[in-house]
Protein backbone atom coordinates (compact mmCIF):
# COMPACT_ATOMS: atom_id res chain seq x y z
CA UNK A 1 0.00 0.00 0.00
CA UNK A 2 3.00 2.28 0.52
CA UNK A 3 4.96 1.28 -2.37
CA UNK A 4 1.73 2.03 -4.18
CA UNK A 5 1.14 5.79 -2.52
CA UNK A 6 4.56 6.20 -3.24
CA UNK A 7 4.34 5.56 -6.94
CA UNK A 8 1.39 7.55 -7.58
CA UNK A 9 2.82 10.54 -5.20
CA UNK A 10 5.65 10.19 -7.63
CA UNK A 11 3.47 10.40 -10.67
CA UNK A 12 3.17 14.37 -9.68
CA UNK A 13 6.40 14.63 -9.55
CA UNK A 14 6.53 17.17 -12.11
CA UNK A 15 5.35 19.82 -8.76
CA UNK A 16 8.79 19.10 -7.01
CA UNK A 17 10.60 20.00 -9.92
CA UNK A 18 9.25 24.02 -9.42
CA UNK A 19 11.08 25.23 -6.61
CA UNK A 20 7.96 26.64 -5.12
CA UNK A 21 6.58 23.19 -5.09
CA UNK A 22 8.69 21.22 -2.49
CA UNK A 23 6.41 19.14 -0.27
CA UNK A 24 6.90 18.65 3.65
CA UNK A 25 5.13 16.67 6.37
CA UNK A 26 3.80 18.69 9.46
CA UNK A 27 1.87 16.81 12.24
CA UNK A 28 0.90 18.85 15.09
CA UNK A 29 1.16 15.90 17.94
CA UNK A 30 -1.42 14.74 20.34
CA UNK A 31 0.21 17.33 22.98
CA UNK A 32 -0.24 20.53 20.63
CA UNK A 33 -3.66 19.19 20.20
CA UNK A 34 -4.69 18.54 23.00
CA UNK A 35 -3.14 22.44 24.29
CA UNK A 36 -5.27 23.94 21.57
CA UNK A 37 -2.12 24.58 19.43
CA UNK A 38 -3.54 23.61 16.26
CA UNK A 39 -4.73 27.41 15.33
CA UNK A 40 -1.25 28.77 16.59
CA UNK A 41 0.88 26.50 14.65
CA UNK A 42 -0.88 26.23 10.96
CA UNK A 43 -0.72 30.53 11.23
CA UNK A 44 2.98 30.30 11.13
CA UNK A 45 3.18 28.35 7.84
CA UNK A 46 0.21 30.28 6.41
CA UNK A 47 1.41 33.60 7.15
CA UNK A 48 5.26 32.88 6.40
CA UNK A 49 3.62 32.09 2.99
CA UNK A 50 3.53 28.40 2.61
CA UNK A 51 0.05 26.31 1.19
CA UNK A 52 -1.50 23.98 2.98
CA UNK A 53 -2.28 21.02 0.27
CA UNK A 54 -3.71 18.37 2.48
CA UNK A 55 -4.83 17.66 6.57
CA UNK A 56 -6.65 15.70 8.95
CA UNK A 57 -6.96 14.83 12.08
CA UNK A 58 -6.31 11.04 12.91
CA UNK A 59 -5.26 8.77 15.76
CA UNK A 60 -2.59 6.49 14.10
CA UNK A 61 -2.24 3.24 14.79
CA UNK A 62 0.93 1.81 16.70
CA UNK A 63 1.87 0.01 13.45
CA UNK A 64 2.02 3.30 11.43
CA UNK A 65 3.59 4.65 14.32
CA UNK A 66 6.13 2.25 13.93
CA UNK A 67 6.58 2.69 10.02
CA UNK A 68 6.82 6.47 10.33
CA UNK A 69 9.48 6.29 13.10
CA UNK A 70 11.70 3.05 12.25
CA UNK A 71 14.52 4.96 11.81
CA UNK A 72 14.51 5.13 15.62
CA UNK A 73 13.18 1.85 16.34
CA UNK A 74 16.84 1.37 18.39
CA UNK A 75 16.45 4.31 20.27
CA UNK A 76 15.60 3.45 24.60
CA UNK A 77 12.78 6.39 23.75
CA UNK A 78 11.13 4.55 21.08
CA UNK A 79 8.23 2.57 23.41
CA UNK A 80 7.01 5.52 24.86
CA UNK A 81 7.46 8.11 21.68
CA UNK A 82 5.26 5.01 20.04
CA UNK A 83 2.92 5.49 23.17
CA UNK A 84 2.27 9.31 23.01
CA UNK A 85 2.05 9.27 19.51
CA UNK A 86 -1.07 7.23 19.65
CA UNK A 87 -2.12 9.25 22.52
CA UNK A 88 -4.74 10.63 21.05
CA UNK A 89 -5.49 12.73 17.70
CA UNK A 90 -2.97 13.67 15.29
CA UNK A 91 -3.37 17.01 13.27
CA UNK A 92 -1.03 15.67 9.97
CA UNK A 93 -0.49 18.37 7.13
CA UNK A 94 1.24 18.45 4.48
CA UNK A 95 2.83 22.35 3.38
CA UNK A 96 3.81 22.93 0.16
CA UNK A 97 6.19 26.11 -0.81
CA UNK A 98 9.99 27.07 -2.20
CA UNK A 99 12.42 24.98 0.46
CA UNK A 100 9.53 23.78 2.58
CA UNK A 101 11.52 20.75 3.92
CA UNK A 102 14.28 23.13 5.71
CA UNK A 103 12.25 26.48 6.37
CA UNK A 104 9.38 24.32 7.78
CA UNK A 105 12.23 23.11 10.22
CA UNK A 106 13.41 26.17 10.84
CA UNK A 107 9.87 27.15 12.20
CA UNK A 108 9.72 23.98 14.29
CA UNK A 109 13.30 24.83 15.94
CA UNK A 110 15.58 22.18 17.44
CA UNK A 111 14.19 18.66 18.68
CA UNK A 112 14.86 19.11 22.08
CA UNK A 113 12.78 22.86 22.81
CA UNK A 114 15.71 23.53 25.33
CA UNK A 115 17.66 23.98 22.82
CA UNK A 116 14.92 25.93 20.75
CA UNK A 117 15.05 29.93 19.69
CA UNK A 118 12.07 31.79 21.09
CA UNK A 119 9.96 32.30 17.70
CA UNK A 120 10.64 28.98 16.89
CA UNK A 121 7.16 26.84 17.58
CA UNK A 122 8.90 24.72 20.13
CA UNK A 123 10.81 27.73 21.30
CA UNK A 124 7.80 29.26 22.39
CA UNK A 125 5.44 26.12 23.35
CA UNK A 126 7.26 23.23 24.52
CA UNK A 127 10.14 22.59 27.62
CA UNK A 128 10.73 18.50 26.94
CA UNK A 129 11.95 16.45 24.30
CA UNK A 130 9.25 14.36 25.02
CA UNK A 131 6.18 16.74 24.47
CA UNK A 132 7.58 18.90 21.60
CA UNK A 133 4.17 19.60 19.79
CA UNK A 134 5.48 18.92 16.17
CA UNK A 135 6.80 16.99 13.69
CA UNK A 136 8.94 18.42 10.58
CA UNK A 137 10.44 16.13 7.44
CA UNK A 138 13.92 16.64 7.92
CA UNK A 139 14.90 15.89 4.41
CA UNK A 140 13.20 15.96 0.77
CA UNK A 141 13.21 12.13 0.61
CA UNK A 142 11.66 11.64 3.61
CA UNK A 143 9.26 14.25 3.25
CA UNK A 144 7.80 12.23 -0.23
CA UNK A 145 7.99 8.72 2.31
CA UNK A 146 6.23 10.50 5.18
CA UNK A 147 3.20 11.84 2.83
CA UNK A 148 2.66 8.72 0.98
CA UNK A 149 2.80 6.89 4.49
CA UNK A 150 0.18 9.43 5.76
CA UNK A 151 -1.84 10.58 2.83
CA UNK A 152 -3.65 8.72 -0.30
CA UNK A 153 -2.63 10.45 -2.98
CA UNK A 154 -6.41 12.15 -3.76
CA UNK A 155 -6.02 13.52 -0.21
CA UNK A 156 -3.02 15.94 -1.68
CA UNK A 157 -4.75 19.12 -3.29
CA UNK A 158 -3.34 21.12 -5.71
CA UNK A 159 -4.36 24.86 -5.96
CA UNK A 160 -3.07 28.09 -7.18
CA UNK A 161 -2.80 30.35 -3.49
CA UNK A 162 -4.91 34.19 -4.65
CA UNK A 163 -1.44 35.31 -2.98
CA UNK A 164 1.58 33.33 -5.36
CA UNK A 165 2.72 36.42 -7.18
CA UNK A 166 2.82 38.04 -3.90
CA UNK A 167 5.38 35.45 -2.42
CA UNK A 168 7.48 34.53 -5.23
CA UNK A 169 9.21 37.09 -7.39
P1 LIG B 1 12.73 15.38 15.05
O1 LIG B 1 11.31 15.13 15.49
O2 LIG B 1 13.15 16.80 15.37
O3 LIG B 1 12.98 15.02 13.61
P2 LIG B 1 14.04 12.90 15.87
O4 LIG B 1 13.67 12.30 14.57
O5 LIG B 1 15.46 12.76 16.34
O6 LIG B 1 13.69 14.46 15.94
O7 LIG B 1 13.13 12.29 17.02
C1 LIG B 1 11.77 12.06 16.80
C2 LIG B 1 11.00 12.43 18.04
O8 LIG B 1 11.37 11.54 19.10
C3 LIG B 1 11.28 13.83 18.61
O9 LIG B 1 10.55 14.85 17.96
C4 LIG B 1 10.87 13.66 20.05
O10 LIG B 1 9.44 13.72 20.21
C5 LIG B 1 11.30 12.22 20.34
N1 LIG B 1 12.61 12.19 20.98
C6 LIG B 1 13.80 12.45 20.40
N2 LIG B 1 14.79 12.34 21.29
C7 LIG B 1 14.21 12.01 22.47
C8 LIG B 1 14.68 11.75 23.81
N3 LIG B 1 15.97 11.80 24.09
N4 LIG B 1 13.77 11.45 24.75
C9 LIG B 1 12.45 11.38 24.47
N5 LIG B 1 11.93 11.61 23.24
C10 LIG B 1 12.79 11.92 22.26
Amino acid sequence: HLRRNIEAHAAHEHQFTMSSSEQTFIAIKPDGVQRGLIGPIISRFESRGFKLVAIKLTVPTKEHLEKHYEDLSSKPFFPGLIAYMGSGPVCAMVWEGRDAVKTGRVLLGATNPAASAPGTIRGDYAIDVGRNVCHGSDAVESAKKEIALWFKPEEVQSWKAAQFDWIYE
